[in-house]
């Protein structure tokens, strides 16, 4: 039915390359259009003098939403990347000197759960019973399932109801642990994707079993080694994918999309185009001819955009030995200075990081001897604060290096031989997202499922959304979940 149809996808991040690939293997010729000169989105990469420096995504679950992307195009993942095991998952580190290591091992974990308060050992396995729980319903059972009617979310909504979805992840976490580092370090991972955890529901919790089902993978190369290996894929199956190819606008002939138009003013024509750039770009910017475009940018306006982050890559003639591959370095505060990234309108003086030191899993990713790293802090959204980046990233640039420096990587500053910083600004500028979000909508109850932006657009029918933006949201495996979602809804409906 579908041989002779065509689809543009605009974007390549993980989300618009795993769609491409879903509708180029079901006999739909998919074209992907990507602004920047290199694809992956926020998974883009720099190198620079022997280093390779991922931009985002470092921390890879759930492998096997990633192998059926190989397996729908009838190849293997192993024929083009290499995934190599975590461990620890991550270390996490306190000011107080403290620190936990988070790893696949029960009797470790235990072990030190008890040194921190033995109660906190049977509430932790209470715990992980309801992050599996909520890991079935929430992502095996609705991780891929487009919520395209308010059917969906009341069919789903006894379970949601059941596992207090309407609690937040810390309050959860709360309910089973005592000890106030335990409950940081099981609570700390909506961060990840955006959420605040004293906002989000609770049903993110169940990325703490995602992980222990899975584990935490890296791919040798890099995360933009596994980025090439999905677009060799792509064109592997006949896929083709165009750079430095920036969309203007969606064209339409009447409640029907009919193609896009280049910003170079080259045109192409499909029978279906979805879009992975960020949701109020393409609607305020790409269809704001429209509209649809117009209404539904209004309406994106009025809703929470998660936080922005300040990232900083470094590469250093020296490999820190004494750090794992991720590190959280947790700052003073816990729900004060979450309280401000989430609302805030500056920046505040502390901060928590995520240092990633890749080398320590892949030491080719650096000179030999050397290490390459990426240092982030999240900040707030240039929505809530007007913070003038290009006068405060150097600053801020400084202050971080200050405190890594004494705390974790004694000597930094003599060891640096690179450095680059990407900061609100840049999210804004280069991804085109909404006040410089990093992960789109913010992931609270009232935004997510149903209530987010959905698969397939409710008034143009050929128009389709994948990405950080729909259901189920950010994160790498969410946008290849949406990724799956948009295709069975663009494939069920013969694209429409
Ligand atoms: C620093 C950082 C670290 C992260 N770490 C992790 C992690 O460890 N694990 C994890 O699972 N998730 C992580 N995330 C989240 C994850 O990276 C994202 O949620 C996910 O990659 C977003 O994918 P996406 O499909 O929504 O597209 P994006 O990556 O947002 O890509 C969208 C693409 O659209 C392109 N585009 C925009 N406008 C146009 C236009 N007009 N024309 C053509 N192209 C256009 C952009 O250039 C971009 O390439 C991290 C995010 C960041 C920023």
């Amino acid at each position: 039915m579908n041989e002779a149809k065509t689809a543009v996808v605009i974007g390549a991040g993980f989300g618009g390359l795993a769609l491409a690939i879903r509708l180029q293997a079901s006999g739909v010729q998919t074209t992907l259009l990507e602004k920047r000169d290199k694809p992956g989105g926020r998974a883009y990469v720099y190198e620079d003098q022997g280093f390779v420096f991922d931009a985002g995504p470092t921390v890879i679950t759930d492998p096997s939403a990633l192998e059926e992307l190989f397996a729908v195009a009838g190849k293997r993942m192993a024929d083009y990347v290499d995934m190599l095991p975590v461990a620890p998952f991550y270390r996490l580190c306190w000011e107080d000197g403290s620190q936990f290591d988070y790893v696949n091992d029960q009797e470790a974990l235990d072990r030190q759960i008890h040194a921190r308060n033995p109660a906190d050992v049977q509430g932790y396995r209470k715990f992980l019973a309801y992050s599996k729980a909520v890991f079935e319903e929430g992502y095996v059972k609705l991780g891929a399932v487009p919520f395209l009617s308010f059917r969906d979310m009341i069919q789903a909504g006894p379970a949601l109801a059941k596992l207090q979805a309407w609690r937040s992840v810390y309050s959860l976490v709360s309910r089973f642990i005592q000890d106030e580092h335990l409950r940081q370090a099981f609570s700390f991972h909506s961060l990840l994707v955006g959420g605040n955890p004293f906002a989000t529901s609770s049903i993110y919790t169940l990325i703490h079993a995602l992980e222990r089902r899975w584990g935490v993978w890296f791919p040798r190369g890099g995360t933009g080694a596994l980025v090439k290996a999905l677009v060799r894929l792509f064109e592997d199956i006949g896929g083709r994918i165009e750079l430095n190819a920036p969309v203007a606008r969606i064209e339409t002939q009447g409640a029907r999309a009919s193609g896009v138009l280049l910003e170079d003013g080259r045109r192409f024509a499909a029978d279906a185009v979805a879009s992975n750039a960020d949701v109020m770009h393409t609607y305020a910017a790409l269809l704001g001819q429209h509209p649809r475009g117009v209404a539904q940018a209004k309406s994106l306006g009025k809703k929470r955009f998660s936080n922005s982050l300040f990232v900083l890559y470094f590469g250093l003639d020296h490999h820190h030995e004494q750090l794992q591959h991720h590190t959280v370095c947790f700052g003073p505060r816990y729900q004060g200075l979450i309280d401000e990234i989430f609302t805030g309108d500056k920046l505040a003086d502390d901060f928590s990081l995520y240092l990633h030191a890749p080398c320590v899993t892949d030491p080719s990713l650096a000179p030999p001897g050397c290490g390459s790293h990426y240092v982030l802090a999240p900040v707030p959204h240039l929505g809530n604060a007007p913070i003038d980046w290009d006068v405060e990233g150097p600053r801020y640039r400084d202050r971080i290096f200050d405190y890594l420096e004494r705390r974790y990587m004694p000597g930094l500053r003599s060891q640096l031989v690179t450095s680059r910083i990407f900061t609100p600004f840049d999210f804004r500028d280069e991804l085109n997202a909404h006040v410089g979000s990093a992960f789109s909508l913010e992931p609270i109850l009232t935004q997510s499922a149903w209530f987010r932006p959905h698969n397939r657009d409710g008034e143009l029918a050929n128009l389709y959304l994948v990405g950080a933006g729909t259901h189920p949201g950010a994160g790498v495996p969410g946008v290849i979940g949406s990724a799956k979602a948009t295709a069975g809804v663009m494939l069920e409906g013969g694209l429409a």
